[in-house]
């Protein structure tokens, strides 16, 4: 009782409301509670400025991601089978020295970082850091 008493005269409404704003309080700590794990992801995900130059040798990366890789020719391009559609007959082509890819029989394309953010299903950022050791899941 006293603390009831005190606290308005204080001029603390906070105060005054602690008990009988427990359903408030839990309202919103449930919102954040729901909210803070996608925060924590934004937040601590940082991809350092140098971060193109950590990246992988893509000739290297795809040799190791590219089912079929074959011969590079005189620009780099070598021709694989597509990872993102059912492919027999190797109608994409990654670029060995640029980490480009290209895939003809599906439209999928884009940069080494685009590569692994499509065949992780991760983000740019996560991608980015998975592919230069900084763990891209965390
Ligand atoms: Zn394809």
């Amino acid at each position: 009782m006293n603390r009831y008493v005190r606290n308005p005269q204080k001029g603390k409404p906070h105060g005054g409301n602690r008990g009988a704003g427990i359903t408030n309080h839990e309202g919103n700590r449930a919102y954040v509670v729901s909210l803070s794990p996608l925060y924590g992801v934004m937040r601590t995900l940082h991809i350092p400025p140098n971060w193109r130059e950590r990246l992988p040798d893509p000739a290297r990366y795809y040799a190791e991601h590219m089912e079929g890789l074959g011969k590079p020719n005189a620009e780099g391009w070598a021709p694989c089978r597509c990872p993102f559609h059912t492919d027999r007959n190797a109608s994409a082509s990654a670029n060995l020295h640029t980490g480009g890819f290209r895939c003809h029989g599906c439209d999928a394309k884009g940069d080494l970082v685009a590569f692994h953010q499509r065949i992780t299903g991760s983000s740019f950022k996560e991608a980015v850091r998975d592919l230069i050791g900084l763990g891209g899941m965390r």
